[in-house]
């Protein structure tokens, strides 16, 4: 149920956000490592169990190619003292990021569609980048041996296709990812979301 709290949560954090464009020939020769991103990947419970991520039954691969320009879009949440001063368990942590970073997420992805399809000079041929797996679906079909409900809308990210995030943000960014500690329960004073659109 919604509450004070919650709505505290909602408005402890503020947001920057960067763009670069790069020519998508460029951005693999320094960034895509699909070799080094599918051995990460396959710790994640996601790996084979969303059509989104590794490993792929069609060489989604070729998007490096087959688009000439990326946008990258790096949108970090800087956190207050009210979130960033106390000590979590797991369950606190995950209704902090579906009211914080996921939201956040949602919007982006929002002012992307609504870009691509008013922008008249923007190209219509495009394939959005996401963050983590696809969750258009409350549970992917893939784990139930069925195809993908919506081939269309699926969305990949970066790293699920070989780019490496980490290495773009420190080297187009000047900005190093910092992450959750679950043991502690501890979150940094930023979180990072890195978009992309292929075009
Ligand atoms: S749209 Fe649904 S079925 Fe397709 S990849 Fe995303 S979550 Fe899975």
């Amino acid at each position: 149920m919604y509450n004070n709290r919650m709505l505290r949560l909602e408005k402890s954090y503020t947001l920057d956000e960067k763009i670069k464009t790069m020519s998508t020939k460029e951005y693999y020769e320094k960034y895509v490592d699909f070799s080094e991103t599918s051995e990460s990947c396959k710790i994640c419970d996601m790996y084979n169990n969303n059509w989104s991520c590794p490993p792929f039954e069609n060489d989604v691969m070729n998007s490096w190619q087959k688009y000439e320009n990326i946008d990258l879009i790096l949108t970090r949440l800087h956190f207050n003292e009210f979130i960033t001063e106390n000590i979590y368990e797991k369950e606190e942590i995950d209704t902090i990021l579906h009211l914080t970073l996921f939201n956040e997420k949602k919007k982006l992805l929002q002012r992307i569609r609504k870009k691509i399809s008013l922008d008249e000079n923007f190209p219509k041929d495009t394939m959005i980048l996401s963050t983590g797996y696809c969750n258009i679906c409350p549970t992917c079909s893939k784990q139930e041996g069925r195809p993908c409900r919506y081939p269309k809308n699926k969305l990949h990210s970066i790293e699920s296709i070989g780019g490496l995030v980490t290495k773009t943000t420190y080297e187009e960014f000047d900005t190093e990812i910092q992450w959750i500690d679950m043991e502690k329960g501890v979150i940094p004073e930023y979180l990072t979301l890195l978009m992309g659109v292929l075009y």
